[in-house]
């Protein structure tokens, strides 16, 4: 293969061309140089329109009780080892306020479906964060609902949803999830958010059990065509007490150049280095940022539910209390020339 070749490919991508199968194969495989050079373009990218600044995003786990039972996931309803728990309003808003006061704009409220949670109860807990921290923006990442919960939520204040499509083929969708769930619904409900006015997220698990580079291309046609504001994608990790417990990890090599491509193939997107990036390699992070993303989401949970929301093993930060959490990012993003910023972070367009 030629560096020619990869080149071209690159400035297909800045110029908008659709992006054909077998040049994202080349994508995915090019070795040395035109690898750094796909991550070095897509940096690039991603200065152009956010700059130096890295966004960050308090993220609050606060439930683990959930109703589905997909087959990755270490909080899935069969797995009787996960010790449950749920955090009340009151505890969601002291992570809130010590969030708050460490720079924190942007809230993501992340759990299980968790029926405790009514329409109700989550309008009160995002009404009263928007009533406190005006300026601030509030996340949801509670799954699948109904477009009328949707609906209340963003009338009560809440600005974005993160809902990741996890595959858009339907047969790999098939063999993540039980019957019950399908592509076709989480579709629906990705754009229904976008409908209502949701700055929305989608994205999906690199190397997850089952999947082909015909699948992750699906997933790069699907996000073009959707036009999320913000894409998340992480390393599929196992979680010991799940059906996928013995699969292999995604790896760091895969995530990184489909950081790029994404970036490449959406100039604009928030696009966040993940934990599970951290998790798989301890230079995780700042590579993502080095391959094209601008965001990180450090935990703001209690330390004393933090080892519950395992979502897989060994992740990374469980000890940490948020303020570490922060610093610690901070450093290292300066070790690498960047800068966490106190900002809302919204979408740009420019
Ligand atoms: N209940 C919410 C939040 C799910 S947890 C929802 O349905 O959207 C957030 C994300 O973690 C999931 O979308 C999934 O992509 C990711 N995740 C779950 N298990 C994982 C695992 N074993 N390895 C890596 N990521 C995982």
């Amino acid at each position: 293969m030629d560096t020619q070749n990869i080149t071209k490919i690159i400035e297909g991508l800045e110029q908008g061309e659709k992006l054909t199968f077998e040049a994202f194969k080349m994508l995915m495989t090019a070795g040395g140089d035109e690898k750094k050079k796909l991550m070095r373009a897509a940096r690039a990218c991603a200065d152009k329109v956010y700059g130096k600044d890295i966004y960050i995003r308090g993220l609050i786990e606060f439930t683990n009780y959930c109703k589905n039972d997909c087959f990755y996931c270490g909080i899935r309803k069969s797995n009787s080892n996960a010790e449950r728990y749920r955090l009340t309003k009151e505890q969601i808003m002291d992570c809130c306020r010590q969030g708050y006061e460490l720079g924190f704009r942007t809230f993501v409220l992340q759990g299980g479906e968790d029926a405790y949670y009514t329409d109700e109860r989550v309008c009160d807990m995002v009404s009263e964060i928007k009533r406190r921290y005006p300026d601030c923006a509030v996340t949801l990442s509670i799954g699948e609902k109904k477009r009328e919960s949707y609906q209340a939520f963003f009338d009560a204040g809440a600005d974005r949803y993160l809902l990741r499509h996890e595959t858009a083929n339907e047969e790999h969708y098939g063999k993540l999830h039980p019957s019950e769930l399908s592509c076709a619904d989480r579709k629906r409900c990705l754009w229904d958010l976008k409908a209502i006015g949701y700055q929305t997220g989608c994205g999906f698990m690199v190397g997850s059990p089952f999947q082909t580079l015909e699948n992750i291309y699906e997933d790069l046609i699907f996000i073009k065509e959707f036009e999320p504001h913000m894409v998340g994608i992480g390393p599929f990790i196992p979680q010991k007490d799940t059906p996928f417990g013995n699969m292999a990890a995604g790896t760091l090599d895969m995530t990184l150049r489909l950081l790029s491509i994404i970036r490449l193939m959406n100039p604009n997107v928030l696009l966040p280095a993940t934990t599970a990036l951290g998790t798989i390699d301890p230079k995780g992070r700042e590579l993502g940022i080095m391959s094209g993303a601008n965001v990180v989401m450090p935990n703001l949970s209690p330390v004393n539910v933090r080892d519950k929301y395992a979502l897989y093993d060994n992740k990374i930060c469980t000890g940490d209390e948020a303020a570490e959490c922060k610093n610690c990012l901070s450093l290292r993003m300066e070790s690498i020339g960047y800068k966490v910023v106190t900002a809302r972070g919204d979408y740009k367009v420019i």
